[in-house]
């Protein structure tokens, strides 16, 4: 019976629309005068739903007239987070008769594919950001490896890690590096590699829902041999979230590759879900490290041999690559920004790059390395086990020497190592009087310049504090 009642809908919707969407339908059960139906993602069931519930209901009818409610489910446990609590619970166990009754137009079918052409049309591609122009150095050697072999996979090749995690602060190359897995996957090779920011991901599925194109757009993601997802840490959004997490595990459990770049760990993505976190987590996890001055220079090298293919009068002297790779140590994109200034300068005025040039144009590109930020307790604590004493010993009132010292030298390098004013540093002392900390700093400033003990001690104290 069940086999006929899927012809008539066949029949009824025509060889694409029952492909497209019910094809993966199941009997579950039927019971005196409801079918229980299931599908195996949300969308599909919301899809049916809203689209075809009447056009389900009348061919079960055709065959069996006492039936006069479908239950359709979710086949699978889910495993993602669900979307909002609105679009689970009640809505959840809607039953598809409600929907009799709807205007045809709200049952035409919607070709999935097509529909989400442009929901999928994937992030623009800088075609500067690729393996040729990546520099690899220590901070970046494994990741560099990982995202090589994914690039050079083939479809239905085995997936080595998935999904490929990539973390690293800003201007370290996450996006240098995705953007040249999907160049590289892109060309010559018949797989499907799609490079989505997560905003992207983000507004293609918001757009999508809008539209009540939403499963198209899924299904169109799911279709992908390799999904590229930059800056993970900007997915926001219960069911966006949901979403992401359905492609991820869809993707994953057929065997196709997802390669994410974010600013953090998986554990550090606070307003993800449990599960997605441990999913991400359970594949490759690669952190790439700060830029080393070796591959600083290496970068700069690439960038102007890179602007000499359209300036060939351009030239940076070794002296200067060296300067800007000692001085600017933040973030390739600052080094990026040299040398666009220095080309930029040399052009406008017909001049040589020179080191004063260099100095005088970059100037504002380098800032100093910000200092760790040390806490009042921090000192107080790295004290107090060099000298062996409590911590409270050090806020108490006692006076004694082997408390008054150590103390004093606390109070010292609070004032040298923090911005804490003289009457702050007091307070966490216990409420002492600025004076005290003052007379404090002075004394230990007297004491390190004529004992050298006691100064190695604390050149110890601060490296300790500063590691
Ligand atoms: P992120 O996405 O991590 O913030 P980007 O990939 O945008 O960083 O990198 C910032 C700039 O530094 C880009 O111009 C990029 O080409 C350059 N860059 C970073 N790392 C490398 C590298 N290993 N080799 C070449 N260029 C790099
Ligand atoms: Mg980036």
């Amino acid at each position: 019976r069940w086999s006929r009642v899927k012809g008539r809908l066949r029949t009824s919707v025509g060889e694409d629309v029952y492909t497209s969407w019910f094809a993966r339908m199941d009997l579950e059960g039927v019971q005196d005068e409801s079918v229980h139906l299931s599908v195996p993602t949300r969308f599909l069931k919301s899809w049916i739903q809203a689209h075809y519930a009447d056009r389900v209901l009348t061919c079960w009818q055709a065959e069996m007239p006492e039936v006069h409610r479908i239950d359709l489910t979710v086949r699978t446990a889910m495993r993602c987070a669900a979307p909002t609590k609105e679009a689970t619970a009640p809505a959840e166990q809607r039953r598809i008769e409600q929907t009799n009754g709807r205007p045809a137009s709200e049952l035409r079918a919607t070709a999935p594919v097509s529909a989400s052409h442009d929901a999928l049309g994937g992030s623009p591609l800088d075609p500067r950001l690729t393996f040729a122009s990546f520099v690899i150095g220590r901070s970046n050697t494994l990741a560099h490896a990982a995202a090589r072999q994914v690039a050079e996979g083939r479809r239905g090749d085995p997936v080595m890690f998935n999904p490929l995690y990539i973390h690293a602060g800003v201007g370290l190359g996450k996006t240098h590096l995705l953007q040249a897995v999907t160049w590289a996957g892109n060309s010559g090779s018949e797989r499907k590699v799609l490079y989505l920011t997560a905003e992207k991901f983000m507004y293609g599925f918001v757009a999508a829902l809008k539209t009540q194109t939403a499963l198209a757009f899924k299904e169109a993601l799911r279709g992908i041999d390799v999904l590229v997802i930059d800056d993970l840490q900007f997915l926001q959004g219960k069911s966006t979230q949901a979403e992401f997490c359905h492609t991820l595990n869809a993707l994953i459990d057929a065997g196709r590759q997802v390669v994410i770049a974010a600013d953090r760990p998986p554990s550090d993505l606070e307003s993800l879900d449990d599960r997605v976190r441990s999913r991400l987590a359970g594949g490759l996890v690669v952190e790439m490290g700060s830029l080393g001055e070796e591959l600083r220079l290496g970068i700069l090298k690439s960038r102007v041999a890179a602007a000499r293919a359209h300036h060939a009068s351009f030239d940076v002297p070794e002296a200067v690559l060296d300067y800007l790779a000692r001085t600017i140590t933040h973030n390739g994109r600052d080094l990026e920004g040299a040398i666009n200034r220095l080309l930029a300068h040399s052009k406008l005025n017909a001049q040589p790059v020179t080191l004063e040039m260099a100095e005088r144009e970059v100037r504002d590109l380098i800032r100093p390395q910000e200092p760790k930020r040390i806490k009042i307790e921090d000192i107080q604590r790295v004290v107090a086990r060099q000298y062996n004493v409590s911590r409270s010993d050090l806020l108490s009132s006692r006076r004694t020497a082997n408390v008054v010292r150590p103390r004093q030298v606390a109070m010292y390098l609070a004032k040298t190592l923090t911005l804490r004013s003289l009457p702050e540093i007091g307070r966490r002392f216990g409420g002492r009087d600025h004076t005290t900390v003052l007379h404090a700093v002075r004394k230990i400033e007297a004491l390190v310049a004529r004992d050298i003990a006691l100064s190695e001690e604390v050149e110890s104290l601060k490296r300790q504090l500063q590691e």
